[in-house]
């Protein structure tokens, strides 16, 4: 029987597909290093559990309204404002099925066939396939080291043409590990204005930056901004809660809206008993849970890009935010390492994981060939493990 066009033409996630099989490798008795994982490390805070499990008790266990209980849309406007500086009416915010269907839905509620969306390099490798599947048309931006691997008004202004329908940013940034500047961000605001085209501002890594790096939502940069910009955030990163799956979208009512007549048919709620949770997880006590593993993300990103940078031909930034480090380790393509040809990302993650036992994702999937995405969700021992195999294998 016939597979869609569409089903067929997608690839499954990279980085699900590498976390799997180190999974898989580790449950066959492998002693394998896993840089794949793009969940933080620690359990979710156990009164956000609490929440649950008594919510659950109470009966909290039927269908809500598609877009979230009016409770959570409030709580999350209240956040917005408090933390965030952004005015949203609880109508103006959607609760969704984890961050990713907010992208998904977002797309489907804005984007037509043969529309254009500018995604900067590098891209988090669900953005292309949900444009796709959007019948839009990516249109990738190839950022470099010379900008941190951020776009510049030239670059975007250059980029845009009648049919550009959106922009993608996502700061922090997975996989690049940076952030932009405030100053960065008002530029490309400026540099949107007179379009129209729709800003997704993926802040889903907001709690998670390091040193004297500022969080800046997008939306809050001017009325302009505002207009244009769907902001994303979602509970799993921050309260380490990926398996909740509880994401969120505020922004202009008629794209609300739209995203949740699409909810409505799609998916219908979020977890009933999660979104009562959810509106205690984005009470006060959650922000020493947040600030005990943003300081360990913070002394773990530091020794991780320290170990990279003392790797020959390996060259990595020291992250500002989420929890990743994205080295360039292109130096070594072209060689022949244990056997394997290292062509690229690809060949060099596959020959890494097959010859060192170290999991980590190519830069491919995120559109940069010439880096690798390491994880600095997991303990300093597994890193400083991972780090050495790594070292050794390239000094094969
Ligand atoms: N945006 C980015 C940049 C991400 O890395 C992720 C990864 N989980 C998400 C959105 C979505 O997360 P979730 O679906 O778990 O909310
Ligand atoms: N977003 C995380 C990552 O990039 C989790 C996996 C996924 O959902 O793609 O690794």
């Amino acid at each position: 029987m016939k597979i869609s066009k569409r089903a067929q033409e997608v690839p499954p996630s990279a980085t699900i597909a590498v976390t799997a099989r180190a999974q898989e490798l580790k449950a066959q008795g492998v002693d394998v290093v896993g840089f794949g994982a793009g969940a933080p490390d620690f359990d979710t805070p156990e009164y956000i559990k609490e929440a649950a499990i008594k919510s659950l008790k109470a009966g909290q266990t039927k269908y809500t309204p598609a877009a979230g209980i009016v409770e959570l849309r409030t709580a999350i406007a209240n956040k917005l404002k408090n933390e965030n500086g952004l005015e949203y009416d609880p109508a103006q915010v959607i609760v969704n099925i984890g961050g990713k269907h907010s992208v998904y839905e977002a797309m489907q509620a804005v984007l037509d066939p043969g529309d254009e969306v500018i995604l900067p390099t590098p891209y988090w490798v669900t953005y292309p396939e949900t444009v796709k599947l959007a019948g839009a048309i990516p249109k990738v931006v190839q950022t470099d080291k010379s900008t941190g691997y951020k776009i510049t008004p030239a670059q975007l202004k250059d980029a845009i043409n009648e049919k550009t329908a959106m922009l993608v940013l996502n700061s922090p940034n997975n996989p690049g590990g940076f952030t932009y500047t405030p100053e960065e961000l008002r530029a490309v605001a400026k540099a949107l204005e007179g379009t129209n085209v729709w800003v997704l501002s993926d802040e889903i890594y907001e709690k998670l930056i390091y040193g004297d790096t500022k969080f800046i939502s997008f939306a809050t940069l001017s009325d302009d901004a505002c207009s244009r910009t769907l902001t994303l955030n979602g509970f799993s990163k921050t309260f380490s809660m990926t398996g909740w799956r509880l994401g969120y979208t505020a922004g202009p009512i008629d794209a609300i809206k739209a995203m949740g007549r699409l909810q409505s048919h799609m998916t219908s709620n979020a977890v009933t008993f999660g979104q009562y949770a959810a509106i205690e997880a984005l009470g006060a006590p959650a922000a020493e849970a947040i600030e005990t593993m943003r300081v360990e993300f913070e002394r773990r990103g530091k020794y991780m890009a320290k170990r990279l940078n003392s790797i020959d031909g390996v060259e990595c930034a020291e992250s500002t935010g989420a929890f990743y480090c994205f080295p360039d380790v292109s130096s070594h393509y072209g060689r022949t390492i244990g056997g394997a040809k290292i062509a690229g990302s690809m060949e060099f993650a596959e020959a890494l994981l097959d010859q060192a036992n170290v999991a980590l994702v190519p830069g491919l999937p995120f559109g940069c060939d010439e880096n690798v995405r390491l994880s600095f969700a997991c303990s300093l021992e597994q890193i400083t493990k991972g780090l050495d195999r790594l070292q050794e294998w390239l000094s094969k």
